[in-house]
């Protein structure tokens, strides 16, 4: 088991792309961390990286406090779980999971012990003398998880691995991959665009967006206190309502609209800097209550009237899409209510829950953060197509420290050898694979 290490660590390809930014990350050991974030945001990349399948152009990467830059992928005793597992369609479930040891030349007692007691883990003792084409979808990734178990690598790598199974199956597996991990302990980084994924697997989650990462914390830090407006964004579903607006008098108003947001004691002491300037007032659907829920009366005064638009009925759950002003905005609420298309409905904010961001910078204004942000980063790309960043002085720069210090108040948390590339080669030209993908 291991501890694995990135100090500003990029990846720009030939051609240019610079497809990952000065990732840092201090991973320890038994550690489940999840890369999530769109296509295209640089998670493969930078897992391939670790893989040793692609060369890191700059920037430190260990295991166990050793500098692995320059060690082949086999020599890294790492295990990588793709998305198309191909498995061999003509070996049995045992076969296909002792025939990494058997090339290793593991003797035969040694191989017999590890592959039964990998699938006593993964539950595929009865299928053991099965061949893949008579298991389900979930139980083919379990043997191509045990493939890996086997092994017994310090560091799982873990590439979109149920993106290939119905969504039934995903949660099941989802639970199945915690559940294994926690028995074998190994370190593992996993790759997703999914966020509920990433969201009930991860210890920790790295959320990432052009090749940036944009935060790095437990599903609960990240959830509860996403560092930018992406990240708020980009976890939870539905997404959290966005209202842009202005600081006056110490109300909200809601720009676009007369909706006016009284702030209470503490939002006004954390936001009096911004008094005659805007931000943008975050708040997750299910934190708006609304005016037939007994709670409405506590949060009345951190109202706001919506009309409602589209109603999704999820069972027990209603999600309302309505607008205030030009704000689209959504609630979620019990399906207990008889709302209909053009109501108006009031809806109050518990403002326990109300985020707020600055809406140059984009990032989290909190009691750690609350200046305008001094530098504004920007990207672009010149004739050879290499991106440049380039960072500019804010508007409404201001002294962060001096800032800072006014609300010192609590402390912010912190925040088959890898299939190598022959072996990973070798997998994929399997017929199995495009055989296997689907149940
Ligand atoms: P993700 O896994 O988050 O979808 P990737 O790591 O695959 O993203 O890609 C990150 C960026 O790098 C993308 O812009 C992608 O087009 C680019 N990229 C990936 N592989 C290569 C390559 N071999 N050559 C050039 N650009 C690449």
């Amino acid at each position: 088991m291991a501890s694995v290490k990135l100090i500003n660590v990029n990846k720009v390809y030939d051609g240019g792309v610079h497809a990952v930014h000065d990732f840092s990350i201090d991973i320890k050991d038994r550690e489940f961390i999840v890369f999530v974030g769109p296509s295209g945001c640089g998670k493969s990349t930078t897992l391939r990286m670790i893989a040793g399948l692609e060369e890191i152009s700059y920037g430190e990467f260990y295991i166990d406090d050793v500098l692995m830059n320059s060690a082949a992928p086999k020599d890294r005793d790492i295990a990588m779980v793709f998305q198309s597992y191909a498995l061999y369609p003509q070996m049995t479930v045992y076969n296909n999971m002792a025939y990494a040891l058997k090339l290793r030349k593991v003797p035969k007692e040694e191989i017999d012990r590890r592959v039964r007691e990998a699938a006593a883990i993964l539950k595929l003792t009865p299928y053991l003398d099965r061949k893949p084409r008579a298991l389900s979808g979930g139980q083919r990734q379990r043997v191509a998880l045990g493939r890996s178990i086997v092994r017994r690598p310090k560091v799982f790598l873990m590439d979109e691995p149920l993106s290939n199974l119905d969504a039934k199956l995903r949660v099941a597996m989802r639970s199945e991959i915690v559940r294994i991990h926690e028995e074998v302990g190994a370190t593992t980084i996993y790759v997703t665009h999914d966020q509920i994924e990433a969201m009930t697997m991860a210890s920790r989650i790295v959320v990432m967006k052009d090749g940036f990462i944009q935060q790095i914390g437990t599903p609960n830090e990240v959830y509860q206190h996403p560092a930018n407006l992406f990240v708020a964004g980009f976890i939870g579903t539905p997404a959290m309502n966005f209202l842009y607006g202005d600081l006056s008098g110490g109300v909200f108003a809601v720009r676009g609209c007369d909706q006016k947001i009284a702030l209470t004691d503490d939002q006004r002491e954390l936001l009096k800097d911004y008094e005659g300037h805007g931000f943008v007032y975050g708040v997750r659907p299910e934190n708006l209550i609304y005016e037939k829920d007994e709670r409405f009366e506590k949060y009345k005064a951190n109202s706001f009237e919506m009309k409602v638009g589209i109603i999704e009925l999820l069972g027990d759950i209603l999600n309302v899409h309505g607008k205030t002003g030009d704000a689209d905005v959504i609630v979620k609420m019990p399906n207990k209510y008889v709302i209909k298309e053009g109501d108006v409905i009031k809806v109050a904010i518990e403002p326990g829950y109300a985020r707020f961001f600055n809406e140059t910078t984009t990032k989290a204004i909190t009691p750690e953060y609350c200046a305008y942000e001094e530098v504004e980063v920007t990207q672009s790309l010149d004739e050879d197509n290499v991106t440049i960043i380039e960072q500019k002085k804010g508007v409404f720069a201001r002294a962060a420290e001096a800032i800072k210090k006014k609300f010192a108040k609590k402390e912010k948390p912190a925040e088959e050898k890898p299939e190598g590339e022959e072996e990973a080669a070798q997998e994929a030209e399997t017929p199995e694979e495009t055989e296997e993908k689907t149940e």
